[in-house]
């Protein structure tokens, strides 16, 4: 069985368990939604304007690493709309014919929330831009010299992309959406926050310092943030009587292998090959894939964006190199001359 890791910030189909919990600890309201205040801000004034003007919201992207909060945001927008939302995803969404689908059991003010809209293919792109430009769906019906196309229209929806990399987009489908927002990493502070209302919302009781502490191993991210707390929480109901502590804690996330800023052992694993065998040198993508065995995609949507955010990276034009700070972080002498 494949060793769950707490940092891979995706969620499993099969895992039905977790599913169910990241659902029950989602945020419906912008109240709840702790953070992304500027995001927050200039989402609500959309909302309001498209409120007046009884209209649906103009089409959003939302951009950033996996598990900061992008399909939460966008059942908040729709809750907040008084919409439906129907969720997707790039890969699901196969030909044309699975879209033109979907976009036609939509209703008027629905919104449409594409995970990995990057991943769409082509020709499915093509169908969904025009879509979302005039509400009109062009199909072709029949085969060879009998086929015909017959524009249909469509209701006036709201798409809500979310992407890893913006770079992935072809820009005709970039330029369809009216708004485009990255989100950023969390504080300490609004991690805490999050842990503090999820423990809530779990029925588990966690001391104040003990959601500190848990905040700075969560690499800014609520997902991780989540997961740390539901496995710190086991802990606490094998070994103790429930209540969260910083002992508690601590043991835990010593048995996970966490240090202190959060990374695990494939990060340390990943750090120290660069250094072992490149120093201070820079290191293209696909050698580190090679050099860890990972993805490339893994290492640039998991590992990378947090310990660039930590500063024990950097990305130079020839690769990324270790930086002074991510050499102390392990214990070893920073030498550029190396
Ligand atoms: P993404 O779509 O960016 O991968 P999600 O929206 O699925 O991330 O968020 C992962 C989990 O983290 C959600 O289930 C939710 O419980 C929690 N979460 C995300 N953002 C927030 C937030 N701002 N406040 C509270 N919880 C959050």
């Amino acid at each position: 069985m494949a060793i769950e890791r707490i940092i891979d910030t995706t969620i499993h189909d099969e895992d039905t368990d977790e599913q169910l919990i990241e659902v029950s600890l989602r945020p419906t309201t912008f109240a709840d939604y702790t953070g992304q205040e500027r995001l927050k801000l200039n989402l609500k004034l959309a909302i309001d304007a498209a409120k007046k003007r009884s209209e649906p919201i103009d089409h959003i992207l939302l951009y950033g690493p996996p598990g900061l909060g992008k399909t939460t945001m966008a059942t908040v927008i729709a809750h907040e709309m008084g919409t439906n939302i129907r969720i997707t995803s790039g890969s699901a969404i196969e030909r044309a014919g699975d879209l033109a689908s979907i976009l036609t059991n939509l209703s008027d003010g629905d919104v449409l929330f594409i995970d990995e809209i990057h991943r769409l293919g082509r020709t499915v792109e093509e169908v969904l831009y025009s879509a979302m430009e005039d509400f009109k769906l062009d199909i072709m019906i029949g085969k060879g010299p009998a086929a015909r196309s017959v524009r249909l229209d469509l209701p006036k929806f709201t798409v809500i992309g979310a992407t890893t990399r913006t770079g992935a987009l072809s820009a005709p489908l970039r330029d369809r959406f009216g708004l485009i927002h990255r989100l950023e990493f969390y504080t300490t502070e609004e991690i805490a926050q999050i842990i503090t209302r999820a423990s809530g919302i779990l029925n588990s009781q966690i001391h104040p310092e003990a959601a500190l502490m848990l905040s700075t191993r969560a690499r800014l991210t609520p997902r991780i943030a989540n997961r740390l707390l539901r496995r710190v929480r086991d802990y606490a109901d094998v070994n103790g009587d429930g209540m969260i502590d910083t002992a508690i804690t601590t043991a835990a996330l010593q048995l996970l292998e966490i240090d202190e800023l959060g990374l695990d052992p494939g990060d340390r694993n990943l750090l120290g090959s660069m250094i072992e065998n490149y120093g201070t040198n820079p290191v293209g993508l696909n050698t580190i894939a090679a050099l860890t065995g990972d993805e490339a995609t893994t290492i640039e949507d998991f590992y990378e964006p947090y310990l660039l955010q930590i500063g024990f990276i950097e990305r130079t034009p020839r690769g990324r190199r270790v930086t002074a700070k991510g050499y102390k972080h392990l214990g070893k002498t920073y030498d550029e001359t190396q």
